[in-house]
């Protein structure tokens, strides 16, 4: 199946069995904003939990703070997000559609980079076991010529947004590069405009003089204000960190691509403070812990690879992206910046209050670096839909879908189904459920048949079905079906609890991390 077809499927699946609806659905939607239902809630809150946990749970020298979404609006003047949160916008005057002129840029580069990666694996084809690749991509013409259009075209783009951005130059790329709207299909553009992604509104009353305040674009702000009350009232000492799980808001130009880019949506961001001179040391190891959060879950470690920036934002002196791979390709998914100590140089500076660190140890005062770690709750959650969603033929001929999501992230654990609705199986069905709704989350279901009833648990993810059948009230055992290999064992009720809940648990993901 096409990969955009898989896309299509995962997005009406994704509203069929509520995990996500579109917002203000009966008022035909909000462009960019969703509504998570009450499979998708659980499932977020699973992903938030396992992030969290990872952070504060296993670092003795990360806390976690919630910080207001409001905030001083002098905040972002200092933090630069007034006056350079921009993106590079461009029109197509005949399809009236809107893009970013840096996005249609990088997806030409990236369809140069296509040609590259077809052509290699045309070769290790041809050639099996004797392909060498490193000396196929030195001399295969076309590779080369694939691979010469490539570098250039980076070179200028990186040139041209490191100028500024210089958006004649990138208008001039775009048409040079003859890219054309994908709708109209022509390359009749205007010019290129910087748009500002902050949402603003009024604070208070006209009367009493009100105020404009912004919508966060990003919630580590909170944190860098907040270091300081954190750092003397926890009483931490550098290296440490702060957690923060929060909504963040950008008023995206080009929102597509269902979750991925939204207007509203949620990030788990982590500043970690540290001594300036250590910071590319620590970047590199918050790099591989990332890493090893997201490949934890098993999906297969080449669904992730790094991207590291080559154009730094203004703040940044190292940074990288941890790619995932959805149904549209390798995308951002987390970013992992070192923002040296520029944000808390900009609100000292600003507010004119000191808030250096002061070491004990070494009886010096300063400013410490800050590596970041941000990841976006809903690209992780659609990175997770993607790579469980799977619809499998069956011997019989027959075929299921079946999401198979990481046990410890399932919204339901455990379906308990009688197998008639009768002879006081609902009963038993349902003692079993009162008793195990303490350990993890249960679904009782006695609707349809058994065979119905296994469908629909695959296609919200559960990871296990157990049916009561007659012979359980006689001797107290029933059958537990695994959801991937569908293969079912007999087992007494008193050890369900030790068998599952153990599989099922944030903390079989924990373990795998240290
Ligand atoms: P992009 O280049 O895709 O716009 P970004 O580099 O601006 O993303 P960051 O500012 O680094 O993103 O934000 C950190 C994380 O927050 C991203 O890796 C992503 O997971 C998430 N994120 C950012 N913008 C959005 C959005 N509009 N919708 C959903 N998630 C987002």
């Amino acid at each position: 199946m096409a990969q955009e077809d898989v896309f299509k499927k995962l997005v009406s699946h994704c509203k069929e069995y509520g995990f996500v609806f579109p917002s203000s659905e009966i008022y035909d939607g909000l462009g960019a904003v969703y509504d998570y239902g009450q499979m998708g809630v659980e499932l977020k809150n699973n992903i938030k939990q396992y992030w969290w946990q990872s952070m504060v749970l296993l670092h003795d020298n990360i806390v976690g703070i919630d910080s207001a979404i409001f905030m001083h609006p002098t905040i972002w003047k200092a933090s630069g997000h007034v006056d350079a949160f921009n993106d590079p916008l461009i029109d197509n005057r005949d399809s009236k559609k809107r893009y970013r002129a840096d996005v249609l840029i990088e997806d030409q580069i990236a369809k140069y980079e296509e040609k590259v990666a077809k052509e290699v694996a045309k070769g290790a084809k041809r050639f099996g076991e004797a392909f060498n690749e490193a000396q196929f991509r030195a001399t295969n013409p076309r590779v080369l010529e694939h691979q010469a259009k490539r570098d250039a075209l980076h070179e200028r783009y990186a040139k041209a947004m490191n100028a500024g951005p210089d958006l004649d130059e990138l208008r001039q790329i775009i048409l040079d590069e003859e890219i054309v709207c994908p709708i109209s299909g022509t390359k009749n553009w205007t010019e290129v405009r910087q748009f500002n992604l902050m949402f603003s509104t009024e604070m208070g009353s006209t009367s009493e003089g009100s105020m404009r305040v912004y919508l966060r674009p990003e919630t580590a702000q909170g944190i860098f204000v907040n270091y300081l009350n954190v750092q003397k009232t926890g009483r931490m000492k550098v290296p440490f960190g702060i957690a923060q799980i929060g909504k963040a808001f950008r008023n995206e130009i080009v929102a597509r691509q269902f979750i991925f880019r939204m207007r509203e949506f949620e990030q788990m961001e982590m500043q970690f403070f540290v001594k300036p001179g250590t910071e590319l040391e620590w970047f590199k190891r918050w790099k591989q812990t990332r890493l090893q959060w997201h490949k934890a879950l098993g999906f297969g470690d080449d669904h992730y690879r790094f991207h590291d920036h080559e154009k730094l934002a203004h703040y940044a002196n190292a940074a990288t992206d941890i790619e995932f791979l959805m149904p549209f390709g390798f995308k951002e998914v987390e970013g992992i910046h070192s923002r040296t100590n520029f944000d808390l140089s900009q609100h000292e500076k600003y507010s004119g209050k000191s808030i250096k660190y002061f070491d004990p140890d070494t009886n010096e005062r300063y400013t410490p670096f800050v590596i970041e770690t941000s990841i976006g709750v809903d690209r992780m959650f659609l990175s997770v839909m993607s790579a469980s969603y799977c619809e499998e033929q069956l011997p019989d001929g027959e075929t299921r879908v079946v999401l198979r999501l990481p046990a410890a992230l399932a919204p339901v654990k455990l379906a308990v189904l009688p197998l008639v609705k009768k002879d006081g199986l609902p009963e038993k069905a349902r003692a079993i459920v009162d008793d195990l709704k303490f350990h993890f989350p249960c679904q009782y279901d006695e609707k349809d048949s058994i065979g119905k009833r296994y469908r629909r648990q695959d296609a919200i993810g559960t990871p296990y079905c157990l049916t009561v059948d007659h012979q359980s009230l006689e001797d107290n055992t029933v059958t537990l079906r695994d959801r991937d290999s569908m293969t079912q064992e007999r087992v007494a009720i008193t050890q369900l609890p030790g068998i599952i809940a153990d599989r099922v648990s944030i903390t079989s993901l924990l373990k795998r991390l240290v």
